[in-house]
């Protein structure tokens, strides 16, 4: 009943011409490098197109290059969290946050993480990163055997996993006056409950909980990635994999406010659920930033009518992440505390083309 008066809305709105696309210059994301030290079985990262993106990591000059361009262009925050992979597989993902923490117009950044691919001493740098505006640490099950099914993870993951989150929560003590805000996003099996389970994953996760400046989440629908995850990829899980026949009501507000530069350089118009980027609107190795996202470039404006006329391109079609631009929709979550403008999509287009 919510889902059909939600869509009741959006065809009014759409009948009346009435968007709602969040500031297309609030964010970008930068994917710094598309390898994952993990295997989920709910994730499209095994299954990604290696000839279209391979595995890879941004050099740091490439990383400068992009971040520089994004700035000129008026981005004020930057997203770090990889189309699929973990951002501390890039070993100079420290040296990439310098340039970050110094430049005097960037506002921000943020990222998601495993928590795996890190060791103490890189736990207690990240509570020196001055302009890192928040982060999540996604747990996968709810103990051994789950967290192994779910990441595909060994066990000494595992173990690593509890090692770091313990560090991380004698960290957040002794830094306490540092008010770094964390998410932990638990990815669990329907009906778990964090408060009925005493495994060591569960008594470390309560104790961070426990602190303040640390939000939960815990889900068990996953997204289906354009139908690339499969029913047959998750059956063990016991967990709900999204339907693909989401109802589609003009066009993705991804597509103007979640755009990413993968680590191949390609720009992609989604940053979230296009695993083989298959909405590349251009590659910064051969052009500018500001001519890729530039209504001037036919392959982006054409992409836009498309999804206009409810025209979506394959991976959008099957895609249960869709956010419509007729909706109110929740924005990032590092952005949950802030007002960030929305725009009609006229006002949306007149930016794009003055670039
Ligand atoms: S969900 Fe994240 S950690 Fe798991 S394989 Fe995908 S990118 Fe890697
Ligand atoms: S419909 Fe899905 S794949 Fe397409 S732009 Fe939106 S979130 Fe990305």
């Amino acid at each position: 009943m919510k889902r059909f008066i939600k869509n009741f809305i959006a065809q009014i709105n759409y009948l009346f011409k009435n968007q709602k696309v969040p500031d297309i210059l609030n964010n970008l994301n930068i994917e710094t490098t598309s390898r994952c030290n993990l295997k989920c079985k709910f994730c499209a990262y095994t299954k990604r197109d290696l000839n279209v993106v391979p595995h890879e990591t941004m050099s740091n000059d490439f990383f400068i290059k992009v971040v520089n361009q994004a700035l000129e262009i008026g981005y004020k925050n930057i997203g770090l969290t990889p189309q699929t992979g973990d951002i501390f597989m890039d070993k100079e993902i420290f040296k990439k946050f310098d340039y970050l923490d110094q430049n005097k117009i960037l506002e921000g950044y943020y990222f998601y993480t495993n928590f795996i691919p890190l060791n103490h001493d890189k736990i207690t740098k990240i509570f020196d990163l001055n302009k890192l505006k928040n982060f999540g640490i996604s747990i996968y099950g709810h103990d051994k055997d789950s967290y192994q099914s779910f990441s595909g993870g060994a066990e000494s993951s595992y173990y690593k996993l509890i090692n770091n989150l313990n560090f991380f929560y004698e960290c957040l003590l002794k830094y306490k006056n540092k008010n770094l805000t964390v998410e932990i996003s638990q990815r669990a099996k329907k009906n778990f409950n964090l408060n009925n389970s005493n495994s060591e994953l569960s008594t470390i996760l309560k104790k961070i909980l426990s602190l303040k400046n640390v939000e939960y989440s815990k889900n068990s629908e996953f997204n289906n990635w354009g139908g690339i995850v499969k029913e047959e990829d998750v059956k063990e899980l016991d967990i709900k994999l999204n339907d693909t026949q989401k109802k589609k009501i003009g066009s993705c507000s991804l597509i103007y406010s979640r755009m990413m530069v993968g680590a191949n350089g390609l720009v992609n118009a989604c940053a979230c659920r296009d695993a083989n980027f298959t909405l590349a609107i251009g590659d910064l190795k051969v052009n500018k930033l500001n001519e890729i996202i530039n209504l001037k470039n036919k392959k982006y404006k054409d992409l836009i009518i498309r999804q206009e006329k409810n025209d979506f391109p394959d991976v959008c079609k099957s895609c249960d992440f869709y956010k419509s631009i007729y909706q109110d929709n929740d924005f990032i979550w590092s952005f949950r505390h802030e007002k960030v403008k929305h725009y009609s999509l006229k006002d949306t287009l007149k930016t794009l083309e003055k670039r």
